[in-house]
């Protein structure tokens, strides 16, 4: 029998290390797959998906910039991805294309199985409100967070994203530089570490911050992260971990298991 076929779909696509995490899964649970990387063209998200599964394929993950069109793409979501409005994970069944949404719950997981943070009643101030920072919502919310501030450069961006969730009253939006108070976790969902930046907050905000994470990974200390310790942050993380948990969250939609991810965690940190 021919192996089962997985793919990530993106545009770049070379730096992934989605098909090193996905090779470690099968072999630790002993599934026949194989899993590539797709390079899709900008405007051709839907023919290469479509080729795919023409050839057999069934299922992908999808990422930068194509996490909205997967959304159109799927003909039945999972809450989470309906929630989100966007999708990175598509499975392809015999009833049509599904599609969820498992950035937010690796970044639970990241935060609770491996960094032994409660997030119960945590303040938790979210810094963007593009896709990734959607995608984290409900699954922080579910997580029992007691306030969560999204804070982004477009201000009308976070205010758009926090009416989504107004039958919450824990969720709130602002301005970088109108934060109200200090948080006990900062998340970094901003791109602004791609260009050397940070979001400009009062040091007063990481005040008795216990975690400060910045989603983007592999880039060591970042300017978010520096400037968050420099502020009295007293752990700092980034998001290779949350990488790992999605993949494992994605491979259990797929599969219908869940891996083990802390020694796939320990290969890639040690790859590093
Ligand atoms: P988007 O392009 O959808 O959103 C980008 C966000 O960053 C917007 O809120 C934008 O604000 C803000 N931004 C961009 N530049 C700056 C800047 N110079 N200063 C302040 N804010 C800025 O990207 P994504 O949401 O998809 O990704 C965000 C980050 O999360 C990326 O670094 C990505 O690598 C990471 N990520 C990590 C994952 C993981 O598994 N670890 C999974 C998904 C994402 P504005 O609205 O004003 O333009």
């Amino acid at each position: 029998m021919n192996s089962a076929r997985y793919a990530v779909v993106g545009n770049p696509i070379a730096h992934s290390k989605s098909p090193a995490i996905h090779a470690a899964f099968a072999r630790q649970t002993g599934h026949d797959l194989t899993y590539e990387r797709l390079l899709a063209p900008l405007d051709g998200f839907r023919a290469t998906v479509d080729a795919f599964r023409a050839a057999g394929g069934q299922g992908v993950n999808v990422t930068l910039p194509f996490k909205l069109e997967a959304f159109a793409y799927a003909v039945r979501r999972s809450e989470r991805a309906t929630a989100a409005g966007a999708i990175n994970a598509l499975r392809f069944d015999a009833v049509g294309v599904f599609g969820d949404n498992t950035d937010g719950a690796g970044l639970v997981r990241d935060l609770e199985a491996n960094l032994g943070v409660d997030l119960r009643g945590a303040e938790v101030l979210l810094l963007g409100a593009g896709g990734a920072a959607r995608g984290v919502m409900l699954p922080l919310l579910g997580a029992g967070v007691g306030r969560l501030i999204i804070a982004n450069r477009t201000v009308e961006r976070a205010e758009q994203l926090a009416a989504r969730f107004t039958h919450d009253g824990r969720v709130g939006a602002s301005s970088f530089d109108t934060v109200p108070g200090a948080f006990d976790i900062v998340i970094n969902a901003t791109s602004a570490t791609l260009g050397g930046e940070v979001p400009p907050l009062a040091p007063s905000v990481y005040a008795h911050c216990v975690l400060a994470y910045e989603m983007m990974y592999g880039q060591g200390e970042t300017p978010f992260l520096r400037t968050a310790r420099e502020a009295g942050s007293a752990r700092q993380a980034d998001g290779l971990g949350m990488l790992v948990e999605q993949a494992a969250e994605s491979f259990l939609l797929w599969r219908g298991v869940r891996p083990d991810t802390a020694p796939v965690l320990r290969l890639l940190r040690d790859a590093a």
